[in-house]
């Protein structure tokens, strides 16, 4: 095989960069166009207690409808929201229609009385200021109340925004919004540091969830970080539960909550306004 020239090969490199960067410039502008014209839209999935399947929560997850992709998952474009900086937009936008979504399923219903639903906050939200205001300035501008929505934040995000953060989920708490930690487990310092953060739910990572049955060891810590949780006056939620090997095993082990394939995948807000006419729900209400 003849070798190309140095020459070549940079020819070659750079056009293959320009494709990469025509793309990404592409999706891109597709995403600022999309936050400005509000066409992102938001699944929910449910979270049930693991006593009796009853419906307890949801949690909002973005999607965005793409005219050439489909409609494309969060890891496809939330972070490229973060690296230009978009992320607050997104998930205030998130926010707002999830709200919206809970009014209209509130008509819907003839209830106020529905499900909580959780969003997702990113480390970088925590750089603005004034975050705690502008979330439940949100929330009431849609005349609901603060325990309406919850926030879900990594253990990564934590530590990310260690300066910042305590303080402002303290003060959503406060104001009676409930914080949950997302993706428990995932990071350096879990149990260590439970008890500084400002939280009222962790939420256990799908990946102990998939290895837990078969190993014996891995039991024996999700026992005991559900038993701490609860002794910090927490409650927790397993995550990704596909089985019903994965629920039995979780129950014994004292879990409180699960959200998972098993139950359900995230619903768009049709979906879930004919869930909350059919389903009693019961189990943490909006008050
Ligand atoms: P997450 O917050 O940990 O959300 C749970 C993810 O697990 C969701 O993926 C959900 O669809 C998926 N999942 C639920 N049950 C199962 C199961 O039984 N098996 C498996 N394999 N997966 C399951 P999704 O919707 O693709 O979201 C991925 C991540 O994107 C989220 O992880 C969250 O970190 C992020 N994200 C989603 N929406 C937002 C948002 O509005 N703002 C921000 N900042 N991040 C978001
Ligand atoms: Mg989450
Ligand atoms: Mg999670
Ligand atoms: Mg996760």
């Amino acid at each position: 095989r003849a070798r190309r020239s140095p020459d070549e090969a940079v020819t070659i490199f750079e056009s293959g960069m320009h494709a990469q960067t025509l793309l990404t410039l592409r999706l891109e502008s597709g995403l600022r166009a999309a936050l400005r014209e509000r066409t992102l839209i938001v699944h929910y999935q449910p979270i049930v207690s693991l006593a009796d399947r009853g419906l307890a929560s949801f949690e909002a997850l973005v999607r965005w409808p793409h005219a050439d992709k489909g409609l494309l998952p969060p890891q496809d474009f939330v972070p490229l929201a973060e690296t230009l900086d978009l992320i607050h937009e997104l998930g205030m936008l998130v926010l707002d229609l999830g709200c919206a979504d809970i009014v209209r399923w509130q008509a819907a219903c003839g209830t106020s009385a529905l499900p909580p639903v959780s969003i997702n906050l990113s480390a970088r939200q925590f750089l603005v200021p004034d975050l705690p205001q502008q979330l439940l300035d949100t929330v009431a501008r849609h005349g609901l109340p603060p325990a309406a929505v919850r926030v879900e934040v990594t253990e990564s995000a934590l530590a990310a925004a260690a300066g910042p953060a305590p303080a402002m989920l303290a003060a959503l708490r406060q104001a009676g919004m409930k914080v949950l930690i997302d993706d428990f487990g995932t990071g350096y310092s879990a149990l260590s540091y439970l008890h500084t953060i400002p939280c009222d739910v962790i939420k256990l990572d799908g990946s102990f969830v998939r290895t837990l049955a078969g190993d014996a060891r891995l039991g024996a810590i999700v026992r005991r970080s559900i038993a701490l949780a609860h002794d910090l006056g927490m409650t927790v939620v397993a995550e990704s539960i596909e089985t019903a090997e994965q629920e039995a095993l979780l129950r014994t082990m004292g879990c409180d909550f699960g959200q998972g394939y098993l139950y359900a995948r995230p619903l768009d807000a049709d979906a879930v306004a004919r869930l909350l006419a059919s389903a009693p729900h019961t189990k943490e209400l909006i008050r």
